[in-house]
Order: C-alpha cells, then sequence, then structure tokens
C-alpha cells in the first residue's frame, strides 16, 4: 500500500518566477533566490540578465532594481502563503479530474472540477486553446481581478474576437489574450493546455469549451492531469512559452530594467508612446 513519506516534502521547491514575455516558468535559485533558467552575463559594456527559453535580454546598472524586485514589479515573482493549504486544493481538483466519471457522478463531473481548480490559483492562468465557449470569456475576465491571465485562442470567430479584446478593459490589470482569427488555420496552434501556478496542468484533447468539457464525461474528449511540478513547468515551457513569445506584442530583443509604464509592454515603449 502506498503512503505518502513528509519527507517528500522537504525536497519540494514552488514556482518561483515567469518571464515577463515568454511566461516561461522558474524555481528559484535555492542559494541566491533568483530564477534558476535566467542567466547573468557582464562585461565593460553590458550587464544583463537573460531568459533561456526566449533568450530575451534584461539590461541592468547599478541604478537599476534588483532582477528580484523588477520581476516583483511586473507581477511575475511568485510566492505562496500557505503553501500546504494550496496544495492539498489543488491535488483534491486534480484527484477528482482523474477520478473516471463512473455510473453515479453528477453531470458536468469535470466541468466543475476543471473549474474548481481554475478557482484556487493564486498567482496566474495560462490557456491555451482551439476555439473558446462565450462564457468563459466573462469567468476569464474575472478571474483576473484576482491573478494574471494569459491565454491564447485558436480559430477564434471575428465576433469572438472582438468581445475577448473588450473584456480586457473590464478584466483586471494583467488580462491579456491573444485571439488568433486570420490567416491560415494551418499556422495557429492545436494544443490544449491549461496551467495554474505552474503546479498543476491540463493537456490533452478538450477545448476550452463547454461541449468539450461535457465530453469528457462520456469519454469523447481526454485530458491528462499533471501535477508534478518540473512536469507542469515543461507542457508549459514546450506548448505555452513559444506560441506566447510568437505571437506576443513585444518584439524587443534587449529591455532595460530601468524604464516604467503601466504594464510590462509599456515600459519598453518610448515614453512619448505610453498611453497613461
Ligand atoms: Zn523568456
Amino acid at each position: 500500500m502506498y503512503q505518502f513519506d513528509i519527507a517528500q516534502y522537504v525536497d519540494f521547491r514552488p514556482p518561483g518566477y515567469l518571464c515577463p514575455r515568454c511566461a516561461s516558468i522558474w524555481r528559484a535559485d535555492e542559494q541566491l533566490d533568483w530564477p534558476q533558467g535566467w542567466q547573468y552575463f557582464s562585461d565593460d559594456t553590458l550587464e544583463a540578465w537573460r531568459c533561456e527559453v526566449c533568450q530575451l535580454w534584461f539590461e541592468t546598472s547599478r541604478c537599476c532594481p534588483d532582477l528580484k524586485d523588477y520581476l516583483k514589479r511586473w507581477h511575475c515573482s511568485l510566492e505562496f502563503h500557505d503553501l500546504a493549504s494550496h496544495l492539498r486544493s489543488l491535488g483534491s481538483a486534480a484527484a477528482e479530474l482523474r477520478s473516471p466519471a463512473g455510473q453515479f457522478a453528477r453531470p458536468g463531473r469535470a466541468l466543475r472540477n476543471m473549474l474548481a481548480a481554475l478557482n484556487q490559483a493564486r498567482h496566474f492562468v495560462h490557456v491555451i486553446t482551439w476555439g473558446l465557449s462565450w462564457e468563459f470569456i466573462g469567468m476569464l475576465a474575472l478571474l483576473s481581478h484576482r491573478v494574471s491571465v494569459r491565454a491564447v485562442v485558436s480559430a477564434c470567430e471575428e465576433k469572438r474576437a472582438q468581445q475577448l479584446l473588450e473584456a480586457q478593459a473590464y478584466g483586471g490589470e494583467d488580462f491579456e489574450v491573444i485571439p488568433l482569427c486570420q490567416g491560415d488555420l494551418s499556422s495557429h496552434p492545436h494544443q490544449k493546455l491549461i496551467v495554474i501556478d505552474g503546479i498543476m496542468a491540463i493537456s490533452g484533447s478538450a477545448n476550452f469549451t463547454i461541449p468539450s468539457w461535457r465530453e469528457v464525461d462520456n469519454g469523447h474528449e481526454h485530458v491528462l492531469i499533471e501535477t508534478r511540478p518540473e512536469h507542469v513547468w515543461e507542457l508549459n515551457k514546450t506548448l505555452f512559452s513559444p506560441v506566447w513569445h510568437r505571437w506576443h506584442p513585444v518584439t524587443n530583443d534587449v529591455v532595460s530594467m530601468r524604464r516604467h509604464g503601466r504594464r510590462w509592454a509599456d515600459s519598453l515603449k518610448r515614453i512619448e508612446d505610453i498611453d497613461f
């Protein structure tokens, strides 16, 4: 019989940081408390940090904020209070999602548990999907008042794309959506992924739509629930970050950590272009 060993908890390291451009997830370095996937470079002309996933250089100097403070300013530093309780809540939702529907399950079991897991988010939610239910636009906007929400929606109808973009006006400060509704559909990403706080990921065939999630209970859609942090980060890194990086409006290869703005992307613009 399997028994949980609390000694395993000693080795557990939660995610610590996100890259502001590609949204890759990094664990905090145990000694230095810096993102492990960022490298520091220094020579006579340049002091910089580089994200190993999107290769963006973050230029720094003595008058710049510390890297940790910089990431904190843009809501890219993840601190979990009462982590044990958070893990229990997400773990419970994951266990419910993994359990077979069964003959006596209440209708909407999978959808209900997926929403329950989303509702546990404390820092961020990443979504990549092919199509999106109307209801989920409001749900993501509401969620974004509490946590950062980043979503890429492939094969998005024009009207839905318009509503998604409008939702950013009534959503929270860190609500970013990229609806893909033009051009060759074969260039749109087809993978489906939901990442919650870098602790839980849901991948598989189900789109972020109510009909798709109803079909999970019928066995006509398949979802995989990942709760091992390193695997969650890898899914985020391979399925979400390249897409986010590709479609994100920030095209700079080097950014200065000295700049300010309302959003991170604004901090990279020339001062006269910022929409205050
Ligand atoms: Zn990056």
